[in-house]
């Protein structure tokens, strides 16, 4: 039986007590298309996007893959799940608010 353990606070997730929850993320760099058509050579550019999304496909390249694409994916307790949903990029939140509501 595979067990689980939440990849925030490393507690393990008992299936029978406790659901778990898992994040995938996708990371990839953005080519906008709309940038790219206001060059005149466009088809080169949107063919070497093509050539791009085709080496991410083999899987032999990683360095590529790493640097145009990136999938991650964590299993969350149902806790750790609600913190997340709350703040998905970690960041600081207070401080923020903090620096936001200063002026006065
Ligand atoms: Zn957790």
């Amino acid at each position: 039986m595979i067990r689980y353990a939440c990849d925030l606070c490393k507690r393990q997730i008992d299936p029978d007590d406790d659901l778990r929850y898992v994040v995938k993320m996708e990371i990839y760099a953005a080519f906008d298309p709309a940038a790219v058509n206001e060059d005149e050579d466009d088809r080169d550019h949107l063919q070497e996007i093509q050539d791009v999304l085709e080496r991410l496909d083999d899987a032999e390249d990683d360095q590529i893959g790493d640097d145009v694409y990136q999938q991650l994916r964590f299993d969350l307790c149902p806790e750790c799940r609600r913190k997340f949903l709350k703040n998905p990029l970690g960041r600081q939140v207070s401080i923020a608010k903090a620096v936001g509501f200063s002026k006065n």
